[in-house]
């Protein structure tokens, strides 16, 4: 049997987030888009301050909390979120992408000693740096070097456009988990995740960039400089094996993808509601009943722009729904960012384009959704490497296969 509708405590978490997106993202969300690296201290403080009573509430909330399928309300609270802006989400202190790195590659010891400084104190982030100067897209090109010098393992490299990079590193005891490679002869074998805390001697800051959207989200240039860590900060095994190394930085997708497409589809539909409105004090309604050839341009472009989002939505969840029951989702993942990344960035160009002046206005905040918009078909993977995963798993080949 498939059931689409949600739990009721899902619907009501998802009101609950709806509710932060509304009254304390919107109206600080052009003030932090126009002061790119201002730190949103109060934002950080209070939402510090609330997932810390989640936490403790959450033995309160007892079995019915518990039960709640993580990775689906993930997503959901992603987009309503991001529905409120999503650089100031990806500014929100806590483990992200790197806490997402330590959960697919780590023991279980490494789980709990990594993560669970993330419980309390002052606010943390947790960041992932896999991108260098020469190594994107190919993520397998890995040119920053582990190498192992006694007790110690010594990383030399440099790791750009890691997002919250600064603010884990140097502005709180969060950590970045930096992918290295202990032996270039082993290829993709040889790519290990490692966990740099803050304030580890050899890693600093080179800059924080300067972006076209998400410009509340900060974005780090890193430098490894002899950094030296303690050899138990590789997650996992520091073996090179055949069919190790690698899957984690897969695994680490698998789970962040869907999340991203969340991200997209939260913008999207913060632009739409925008068309929405708009049409509304306008006095025009969308005739979604009559026939086709009746429609005005304007009526199927926003029935476009519904359908685009929602089938993002659908696979997103599916792809979340998987990870929940521990399927293995690589390919719905894919899709699902492959579909939302795209949805977005046309539902937004589309909403300006409607708009005219007023979309294209810095007095409203459709132009910068727009803006935002694009980042989703390139992080965790851009349009085109998600349609080659994609088409590598439905044809049957190997990544050496096709490239
Ligand atoms: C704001 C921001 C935040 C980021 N945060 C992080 C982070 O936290 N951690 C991290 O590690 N990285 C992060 N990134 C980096 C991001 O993941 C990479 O930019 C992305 O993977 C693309 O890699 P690249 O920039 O090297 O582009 P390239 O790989 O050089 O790609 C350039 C173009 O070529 C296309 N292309 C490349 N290979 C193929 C192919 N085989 N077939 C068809 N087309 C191809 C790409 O799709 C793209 O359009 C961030 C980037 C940005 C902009």
């Amino acid at each position: 049997m498939i059931d689409f509708e949600l739990e009721p405590q899902v619907v009501e978490r998802a009101k609950f987030f709806r509710s932060v997106a509304e009254h304390l993202m919107r109206p600080i969300s052009r003030h932090y888009d126009e002061h790119e690296h201002e730190e949103p201290r109060r934002f950080i403080e209070t939402t510090w301050q609330g997932a810390a009573r989640e936490r403790q509430g959450g033995a309160d909330a007892g079995a019915e909390r518990k039960s709640a399928p993580r990775n689906l309300l993930t997503t959901i609270m992603t987009e309503e979120l991001c529905w409120g802006d999503a650089g100031l989400f990806l500014s929100i202190p806590g483990p992200g992408l790197g806490g997402a790195a330590v959960s697919a590659a780590g023991t279980a010891e490494q789980k709990e000693r990594f993560l669970r400084r993330f419980k309390d104190g002052e606010p943390k982030w947790g960041a992932m740096a896999i991108t260098e100067p020469g190594c994107g897209s190919d993520s397998a090109a890995v040119t920053t070097t582990a190498r192992r010098e006694g007790d110690y393992w010594v990383l030399n490299g440099t790791k750009i456009f890691c997002t919250s990079g600064m603010r884990a590193l140097e502005k709180s005891d969060g950590f970045v988990v930096v992918w290295a490679t202990v032996d270039k002869n082993a290829g993709r074998a040889g790519i290990k995740p490692f966990v740099v805390d803050h304030g580890t001697p050899g890693a600093s800051i080179i800059r924080v960039e300067n972006k076209l959207g998400i410009r509340a989200s900060d974005t780090a240039a890193i430098l490894l400089d002899n950094c030296r860590l303690p050899l138990d900060h590789v997650l996992g095994s520091p073996q090179v094996e055949p069919s190790g190394g690698f899957k984690d930085v897969m695994a680490t997708f698998d789970a962040t993808r869907p999340i991203v497409a969340a991200m997209a589809i939260g913008v999207g539909r913060a632009a739409l509601d925008f068309v929405r409105d708009f049409l509304s004090q306008q006095q025009v309604e969308i005739r979604y009943a009559i026939a086709p050839t009746r429609m005005t341009a304007l009526e199927r472009d926003f029935i476009e722009m519904e359908t685009e989002l929602e089938a993002a939505r659908l696979l997103t969840w599916r792809a979340a729904w998987m990870l929940d029951r521990g399927l293995r989702n690589n390919l719905e993942a894919s899709m699902a960012k492959a579909k939302a990344g795209a949805a977005v960035t046309r539902v937004t160009q589309k909403a300006v384009e409607i708009m005219g002046p007023l979309g294209y206005s810095r007095k409203y905040l459709l132009e910068k959704w727009m803006r935002d918009a694009k980042i989703n078909d390139i992080f965790e993977g851009t349009q085109q490497i998600n349609l080659l995963i994609i088409a590598r798993r439905i044809l049957g080949y190997t990544s050496k296969e096709l490239r």
